[in-house]
This record gives C-alpha cells, sequence and structure tokens, in this order.
C-alpha cells in the first residue's frame, strides 16, 4: 500500500488510484490520532486503527465511510447537514434519491454488504471553521457543499495541506447527482478552495497528489467540465425533447455503460441537474412533458 507523508499527515492511496469504489484517505499521527474517510484499504487502516482517536468524513458518500465501521471506537464527527445519514439507511438512500427508485433495494443491498453500511450516531457535528486538533495538529473545516449538502475539505494551516474529499479533480468532472446536490453550489466551493493558500491538494480519487502550481488549471478544468456537459444538453434541445430521450444520448458518461444501477442512475441523475440549472435560468422551457430551448 503506497503512502506519502506531509510532516504528521500520512495520505493513504487507495488501490488503483483511490478510483470508486475506493478512496484515498488521511491518517493524522501526532500523539493523539485521526483518520479522514477510511474508504482505502482495509489492511492498511486495520494497522492503524488503535491510534485513531478520531474519525471524520468528508461526506456520508459509502465509498469514503466504507471502513468506518473499523473504528467502532473512534469519535466520529461528520458534517451537520449530513449527521442523518449515519443514523439510518433511509437517510442516505433519500438524499441519493433512490427512495420509490428501481434501484432502490439493490443500492440498500450494496451499501450494507459491500460497504459495510452500519447505523451509528455521530459524536459530533462540524460546521465551516470548526477547529480540530489532533496532538499537536491543527485542522480547520472548510464546507464545501454542492457535491454534497455537507461535504467538506480539510486544511492543516501547519504543513500547507488541503484535504480535497470529492472535489477530486477527475477528468470525468465533478458529481452532483444526489436528490440534495447543488451545480451551482459545487462552483462555489471549487472557487473557494483556491482561495486557500495551500502548498498540496490531496484528493479523494485519481488526482491523488495535486502541487500548488497545478491547482489553478485542473480546477479551471475540472468547472469547464460543467459547461461542456451542459452545452451538450442545450445544443440536443433545438427540438423539444423528453427526459429519457435526453438521458439516451449519454452526455455525461459519452456512452452506455453497465451496472445500470450505477451508470443510468448517475447518468439520469446529472442530467436532471443540468435540466433543473438552464430551467432556472431561463435557457430552456418545459412544456407538454418535454425540454426546449429558449427561442
Ligand atoms: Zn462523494
Amino acid at each position: 500500500m503506497k503512502t506519502s507523508k506531509f510532516g504528521k499527515i500520512t495520505f493513504i492511496h487507495g488501490p488503483d488510484r483511490g478510483r470508486y469504489p475506493g478512496c484515498n484517505s488521511i491518517f493524522i499521527d501526532d500523539g493523539e490520532g485521526a483518520v479522514i474517510d477510511p474508504g482505502s484499504s482495509e489492511r492498511f487502516l486495520l494497522k492503524i486503527r488503535d491510534k485513531a482517536r478520531f474519525l471524520f468524513n468528508s461526506h456520508y458518500h459509502e465509498d469514503h465511510t466504507a471502513f468506518n465501521h473499523l473504528f467502532p471506537e473512534a469519535l466520529l464527527y461528520v458534517h451537520r447537514e449530513e449527521s442523518c445519514c449515519y443514523r439510518s439507511i433511509r437517510n442516505v438512500l433519500d438524499y441519493y434519491g433512490l427512495l420509490g427508485s428501481e434501484f432502490e433495494g439493490l443500492w440498500r443491498d450494496i451499501l450494507i454488504e459491500r460497504f459495510h453500511y452500519r447505523e451509528r450516531t455521530p459524536d459530533g457535528e462540524f460546521l465551516d471553521g470548526d477547529v480540530f486538533i489532533v496532538g499537536g495538529t491543527r485542522m480547520e473545516v472548510i464546507h464545501t457543499p454542492g457535491h454534497s449538502p455537507g461535504h467538506s475539505s480539510f486544511w492543516f494551516p501547519g504543513e500547507k495541506v488541503m484535504f480535497l474529499g470529492d472535489l477530486d479533480m477527475t477528468p470525468f468532472g465533478p458529481w452532483y447527482g444526489d436528490r440534495v446536490s447543488d451545480i451551482d453550489q459545487t462552483i462555489d466551493s471549487v472557487r473557494k478552495i483556491l482561495e486557500v493558500p495551500a502548498e498540496i491538494f490531496l484528493s479523494g480519487h485519481e488526482s491523488e497528489i495535486i502541487e500548488k502550481e497545478d491547482i489553478f488549471p485542473q480546477a479551471e478544468a475540472y468547472l469547464d467540465i460543467i459547461e461542456k456537459r451542459e452545452g451538450k444538453i442545450l445544443d440536443y434541445l433545438a427540438e423539444p425533447r423528453g427526459l429519457d430521450e435526453i438521458v439516451e444520448q449519454w452526455f455525461i458518461y459519452r456512452k452506455p455503460r453497465e451496472p445500470r444501477h450505477f451508470f443510468l442512475f448517475g447518468e439520469r441523475a446529472l442530467t436532471g441537474k443540468h435540466l433543473e440549472r438552464l430551467v432556472r435560468n431561463g435557457k430552456i422551457r418545459f412544456e407538454n412533458g418535454k425540454y426546449a430551448r429558449q427561442a
């Protein structure tokens, strides 16, 4: 298992560069210990679990919480907006927009069996600007919503290191397909992290370690993907189209992909967010079950 050290902060590279269904994790070892987003390596996490007094999650998604259950004794801190998702799996399914959908039962099983979902009451809830001291290491919460409502990044001013969670700067682009996700908040959050004077940015997936001079072009490319997705949808709406027709174009994932409970669900969810935004901004209208560009 590959790890990278930044002072007392260890970046744990998940399998396959932290690609979903895994992620990259953080371990702070400074007299006291803390783990952020234990979705990387079960073997590595088992080795450090006795040192972890605190457990933090950047957000409630299954890939970032998959090994929370290895840390039953640690104090679990999560953002207040997502605390409900830890107390009940029903709230996870609701936040995802899966309640009542054809994939609800399947996803419930996947969350429990593959991602070890266990109901758990967090020991504490954090908000933007909250500060935690782990041993001698200072960590500040930067609320970066949009991907999910409580999504947070973690800033270590002593080391000048920032953990981005799922503002991951991947070539796929940002995810904002939860029922409770928001595109405009995602954009604002990417801009917000660029104001942090970090030397090193650590991504929850794939991009891994991003140096200061690379974060600006990567962030611009990441934001540009949002505009490209929306541009393709808008072009297609020169003729009135129904939601199913639009989803079948695979503007987000670019080609039909399996399994459907993951990719079709995602395609529909992200497309839906763009359609909502286009209607809100007056660029398209919704009439007789079809979306069409405004003349
Ligand atoms: Zn996520």
